[in-house]
């Protein structure tokens, strides 16, 4: 066929495409906010491409040092991106309200279709009857009901929900998740007046500045924090080494590694300690940098304990050797070379840390990186799993007038432990616990109100994703009612609900706000926050799917708060929900394109009207110095 021939059909295939602009943000990358752009034809999405809103006709490959230095590159989403057609266009997709009829469970019972209006007349009934019944502590949502918040839209004014502490940590305490990540994550994501911007992220050009990275249990090749991962592959290629630490020969060992040392699972702290054992032996930690950052008391507890001093055993390469599988001149060599490299990216992630008591060999890398001065220093990295970094220019902020919250749910338990908030909940009624051993076995702090979960309210496919299956099932099927949204209903979480409302694939189908709040106005993922997409509608949603603010704006009218919650829509009608909110948006954008304050013309940024601006909704700036861990802080 000639060229002629193809490009003709080509064309043809292409005709009458709309493209759009989205982010990926509803696989729970956290705040990633990865490019995702979508062609739409008859109604329907026929392809997602990645971004190419800047260095247009230019490979990413090709944009050259300034470009990556400035972190000025096209985002690509990771497969996960690209999957999201088959989510959205699966035949076993729910696209209606369905209510259950018989018991809950694969195999008990079945769900019927049912009206919206008998859907949302329900819901709103059930939860006046759950907080009648068992008080305002009853309803748990998932998914963001952690790190002590909790994620109820409609909390805040119906006056109920608990709220639940700690995310991964499996310890049962809270410090194991400051451990495992370095830092306190609530203040990380909801900064206080006394420190706005707590970062312990480092911006993805920072790995440059890089003379080792070692990637332990870090699989940053698939799926994670979009362009992060380029960069590892860039710093290859410009030639710092790469040593990876893991069981598994990953794809990250493939592609990224000059070395990979497989490690025995779960041993990573004894292999830790070895190294540590070293850096004393040979005398090649940071003293300097030790007397300045490092308690002294405890560093030297620390070193007693490696060098044998409190059990007789010196934790040297020989002794980690049977323990980890690692040959001991593995070890001593990893340590002497690990010295020597300042500044080292040595980056410990969830493969290992979120096993059982993973927060120890956790710490014990932040421990490493303090020891060897690379825990705050341009090149180096804290080590924990998050990524979070300054947003680098300002980002439009419609507003909703929703009314200031009139309730803050109390923090009643820990968020791995709402099974047996459950099921124990009948033996300490009856006296078989006492309240105190009710208290400790869910982690409910003294100074709370004991829970009494008798509503789950699902937001994710959360029963199947979690420890301990058989429990949580057991729990979900034993309260009063559920109910929640679904996407298919192979899923077990729609399985244990009464009612299943129609999940939206928000990003694409509707004008939702993200669950943390985020707006369609997202900033870049942490690691790359240099720039903001407007994440648009591209096709309506099948069936009778509704977007989920909708959904909670109808219960918050039945429920008499309406005015409260969403002032500005609760009386919109369906048909025009979605242009009346991108109105609010436009609103947003000509405020924050009027730059008041000349922030924008600080940063070089020329606003394009809206309507041009809507052909391609990106906005960077260039990184100028790469932010590193603690920048702001230290
Ligand atoms: S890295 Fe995360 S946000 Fe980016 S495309 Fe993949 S799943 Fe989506």
């Amino acid at each position: 066929m000639s060229n002629e021939k193809v490009l003709e059909q080509l064309k043809k295939q292409h005709e009458d495409e709309q493209v759009f602009y989205h982010t990926c943000w509803q696989n729970g990358c956290w705040d990633a906010a990865c490019i995702v752009k979508s062609r739409v034809k008859d109604g329907k999405i026929v392809a997602f491409e990645p971004d190419n809103s800047i260095n247009k006709g230019a490979g990413r490959e090709d944009v050259g040092d300034e470009g990556f230095n400035q972190g000025l590159i096209q985002a690509r989403p990771c497969t996960m991106g690209h999957a999201w057609k088959d989510e959205m266009y699966s035949p076993q997709r729910i696209i209606y309200p369905m209510k259950r009829v018989g018991g809950k469970g694969f195999g008990n019972g079945h769900f019927e279709r049912i009206s919206w209006d008998e859907a949302l007349d329900t819901i709103a009934e059930k939860i006046k009857e759950v907080i009648d019944l068992y008080g305002p502590y009853s309803i748990i949502h998932t998914q963001y009901s952690f790190f002590t918040s909790s994620s109820f839209p409609l909390g805040p004014y119906i006056k109920a929900g608990v709220a639940c502490w700690g995310d991964h940590s499996t310890s049962g305490h809270t410090a194991g998740e400051k451990f495992h990540l370095g830092y306190d994550l609530v203040k990380a994501m909801f900064p206080t007046e006394d420190e706005p911007n707590p970062c312990v992220g480092y911006e993805a050009p920072d790995l440059f500045n890089s003379n080792l990275i070692v990637l332990w249990a870090h699989n940053p090749l698939v799926g994670w924090f979009g362009q992060v991962s380029y960069y590892m592959k860039l710093a290859k290629e410009k030639g710092i080494p790469i040593i990876v630490i893991d069981p598994v020969y990953t794809m990250s060992a493939e592609v990224l590694a000059d070395q990979w040392i497989p490690i025995r699972p779960g041993t990573d702290l004894a292999m830790m300690l070895a190294v540590a054992q070293v850096l004393f032996e040979e005398d090649l930690y940071d003293h300097e940098y030790v007397a300045e950052n490092v308690e002294p008391e405890g560093f030297a507890k620390f070193r007693n304990y490696v060098m044998g001093g409190e059990d007789g055993e010196v934790k040297s390469p020989e002794w980690a050797e049977p323990i980890t599988a690692v040959p001991a001149e593995t070890i001593r060599e990893f340590a002497r070379l690990y010295a020597k490299s300042k500044p080292v990216h040595l980056q410990y992630h969830y493969g290992a840390a979120k096993r059982h008591c993973g927060e120890y060999s956790a710490s014990m890398a932040m421990l490493l990186q303090s020891m060897t001065g690379n825990l705050t220093i341009p090149g180096g990295c804290e080590t924990g799993c998050t990524l979070v970094t300054p947003s680098r220019l300002p980002i439009p902020q419609a507003d909703f007038q929703k009314a200031p919250p009139e309730y803050t749910a109390p923090v009643c338990l820990n968020n791995n432990k709402w099974a047996e908030a459950v099921l124990l909940r009948e033996d300490y009624e009856e006296g078989k616990i006492t309240e105190d051993e009710y208290r400790r076995a869910i982690g409910c702090p003294p100074e709370s109100p004991l829970p009494n979960i008798q509503m789950f309210v699902f937001e994710n496919n959360w029963l199947n994703n979690i420890h301990h299956v058989n429990k949580r099932l057991e729990a979900a099927a034993k309260v009063h009612f559920s109910w929640g949204f679904g996407w298919h209903m192979n899923q077990p979480t729609a399985q244990w609900m009464d009612i299943v409302l129609p999940g939206p694939v928000h990003m694409f189908e509707t004008t939702d706000n993200y669950l943390l709040n985020s707006q369609r106005f997202v900033s870049a993922p942490g690691g790359m926050r240099n720039y903001f997409v407007y994440s648009q509608k591209a096709v309506d949603p099948p069936g009778e799917v509704r977007a989920r603010e909708w959904v909670y704006t109808q219960l918050a009218n039945r429920l008499g708060v309406g005015d409260k919650y969403n002032p500005l829509l609760k009386d919109v009608p369906w048909e025009k929900w979605d242009e009346t909110i991108d109105d609010l948006y436009r609103q947003a954008y000509e405020e924050w394109a009027n730059d008041e304050y000349g922030m924008l013309a600080d940063l070089g940024i020329e606003p394009k009207p809206w309507e041009e601006f809507l052909k391609e909704p990106v906005v960077r700036v260039p990184i100028e110095e790469p932010y590193h861990a603690f920048k702001n802080v230290l």
